[in-house]
């Protein structure tokens, strides 16, 4: 049987040369990166860089879900954020829409919309509200998605914590899954 490597070895190896430059691919994570922190529960809580996140799997305090995301082993609680229950400000939903029309993508004369309607009775809330620009609002104008052929890019979701709205936008494929559930 293989003589397992204590843990201080393990640490020594990472800091070595051999280890920053031609090993990188036996990381159980990309190096030089930002790594996604999820909670036990799945919920992302952080980020952080790639050498805090080796430790962290060193210690056995988190696993390796992809080269970009770790979980932690042990759930942490996490204080409610407000901004869940707040009704969003139109600045949350540009910015939780990346500044973008949730039906063509354009990024100029941005306006927000209500899928539902406001005299259909939809509210001013995250799961009602997208950013759209000035023509895409007109042409859906009074109606009910289903009453138009247009289609959103994304379901419009509540951020459940500070760390999923901050990173809405963000560019790593591997972390998408993560935020928008
Ligand atoms: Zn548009």
């Amino acid at each position: 049987m293989a003589k397992s490597i204590s843990l201080e070895e393990r640490k020594r190896n990472l800091h070595s040369d051999r280890c920053e430059t031609g090993m990188s691919d036996e990381l159980p994570i990309k190096p030089h990166t930002q790594i996604l922190v999820l909670n036990n529960s799945y919920e992302p809580i952080n980020v952080t860089n790639w050498k805090r996140a080796i430790v962290l799997l060193l210690k056995e305090k988190a696993q390796a879900l992809s080269k970009r995301v770790i979980r932690l082993v042990n759930y942490i609680r996490i204080p409610f954020a407000k901004i869940v229950a707040q009704t969003p400000s139109r600045a949350m939903i540009y910015k939780r829409d990346n500044n973008k029309c949730q039906y063509c993508g354009a990024t100029r004369s941005l306006t927000i919309d209500h899928v539902i309607p406001r005299s259909k009775g939809g509210e001013d809330a995250w799961d009602n509200l997208v950013v759209a620009c000035s023509s895409c609002n007109v042409k859906k104008g009074d109606k009910l998605l289903e009453q138009t052929n247009m289609k959103l890019a994304r379901k419009p979701f509540t951020p459940y914590n500070k760390v999923q709205f901050s990173l809405s936008g963000n560019q790593v494929p591997e972390w998408q899954e993560f935020l928008f559930v």
